[in-house]
């Protein structure tokens, strides 16, 4: 749990909460404490005059000090303040706690919040004046305790802390169903995954989310749709090579058994028929090995600068013999100046063999099959086109795949396993360039391909 994308975003917004929450009850209440001190320094100044100015009253009244210890007594008892009144000597005039008695000196106590505010009396003519000095004492003032700022800002700061928790809970909560929303995708698509992983190639992620995971969740199904391809070309491979392989095996076996009965001599034309059948399972597994290699993008290919008609001619000669057996002329025209291709001389000579020894097969005796060569730009075309019996039209567009046969019968007759093109495309690819066929049936074939030119 400790590891759950919801939990470490519920632990980050609390976090971020009870920092933010922390950080505002900080400034709020501090701010509040230096309001709540200037405002009582403020009430003490308003205190002192209006001490001063009562004092004054009386000894306008009376003429002197006299009986000011009583005034001095009620002040206290308002303010809840000791009041000592000195003159300059220090010499106490009145002290409302009467601790100091008048006419005694005084000596002011550190704790005495006020020390020594003087002021001036002037008599009702504003001549004669007396400067005495006023003590008040540390305790606070007294006042309106519902009111006071200071039971303001406690109760300010009871709501901060009540309204923060509350803010904080309704946060969390928040936070908790908004983050467990946000990761239940993030567990469904693991199920998937999962659910692929142990087999069930067909599993997709529904995308219902928008947004990164919407992203995450297409990856995954377009990565799972290849994956599921290629299970299933791999599949019909192995069922495909396991056909391929069933007919001269079963041959191979029925000879032996044969001679094995006794019902066949072992001669020669039989060993001829047997090597034959061995010939085409070899044939068929050097096939399928290039397949393999070429399919999983792994052909190592040399490139080197080669000649196009070099590349021709020696293809053509190694035909030949083939097509004079057969009565079918065989021609190699090209242009004069080509350019030189940059190509892996073996991989290219085997399509262009390969071609070659369609183009022969599929034509009769008295057909030609003629090489040629041009150069399109940056490429170089080379097409080998027969006057043979053709190829239908629906069949052109599955002549490259594998396994496949115009007419299974009699390519079988002629050793062909219907790899040939297959692996003749996946080499030109290999080299950058394309191949096609057209083909018009009983007319003839013309396959062309292009290989790059060299820089
Ligand atoms: P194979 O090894 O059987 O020749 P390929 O892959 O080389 O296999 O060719 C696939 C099929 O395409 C062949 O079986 C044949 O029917 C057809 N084909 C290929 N080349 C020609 C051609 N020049 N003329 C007519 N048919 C052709």
């Amino acid at each position: 749990m400790i590891y759950s994308l919801w939990f470490r975003l519920l632990i980050s917004f609390a976090l971020v909460i009870a920092v933010t929450i922390g950080t505002i009850y900080l400034f709020v209440s501090r701010s509040i404490a230096g309001e709540i001190e200037r405002y009582e320094e403020l009430r003490e100044q308003i205190h002192i005059i209006e001490t001063q100015d009562r004092l004054a009253d009386h000894y306008h009244s009376q003429g002197s000090w006299e009986g000011v210890q009583a005034v001095a007594g009620n002040i206290s008892a308002e303010s809840g303040k000791r009041i000592i009144l000195t003159n300059l000597a220090g010499t106490v005039i009145a002290d409302s706690k009467k601790e100091v008695p008048v006419g005694q000196q005084y000596r002011p106590e550190p704790a005495d919040k006020i020390a020594g505010n003087y002021f001036v009396v002037f008599s009702e003519d504003g001549e004669e004046a007396i400067t005495v000095t006023l003590y008040l004492g540390s305790e606070p003032l007294a006042g309106d305790d519902a009111a006071s700022p200071r039971t303001l800002g406690e109760a300010m700061s009871r709501f901060l802390i009540w309204g923060g928790l509350l803010a904080a809970g309704i946060a969390l909560v928040l936070t908790f169903v908004l983050s467990r929303r946000m990761s239940s995708p993030i567990g469904a698509l693991a199920a998937t995954a999962r659910r692929f992983g142990s087999g069930d190639l067909s599993q997709r992620v529904q995308l219902e989310e928008r947004g990164e995971v919407r992203v995450l969740a297409q990856a995954f199904n377009a990565m799972a749709g290849d994956l599921e391809h290629a299970e299933r070309l791999r599949r019909n491979l192995v069922a495909d090579v396991a056909h391929e392989l069933r007919t001269p095996l079963s041959n191979i076996q029925g000879y032996l058994e044969a001679i094995h009965d006794g019902v066949m001599e072992p001669d020669a034309a039989v060993i001829r028929s047997l090597n034959e059948e061995a010939t085409l399972l070899s044939r068929l597994v050097d096939e399928l090995q290039d397949l393999s290699l070429a399919e999983a993008g792994e052909l190592k290919l040399v490139y080197q600068k080669e000649d196009v008609g070099d590349l021709i001619r020696q293809a053509g000669a190694s035909l030949q013999p083939q097509a004079t057996a057969k009565g079918v002329s065989l021609s190699l025209e090209m242009p004069e100046a080509l350019p030189a291709v940059e190509v892996d001389w073996q991989r290219i000579s085997q399509v262009m063999h390969n071609l070659l020894e369609n183009a022969v097969a599929h034509t009769g005796k008295g057909g030609a099959v003629a090489v040629a060569a041009s150069g399109l730009g940056d490429w170089v075309e080379i097409s080998v086109s027969d006057t043979g019996e053709g190829i239908p039209a629906q069949d052109i567009p599955n002549i490259f795949e594998r396994f496949y046969r115009v007419d299974r019968s009699r390519a079988r007759a002629t050793g062909g396993s219907g790899l040939g093109l297959t692996i003749a495309k996946r080499l030109v690819e290999a080299h950058g360039g394309h191949i096609v066929a057209r083909s018009e049936l009983g007319k003839g074939s013309r396959f062309s391909f292009t290989v790059p030119v060299s820089r």
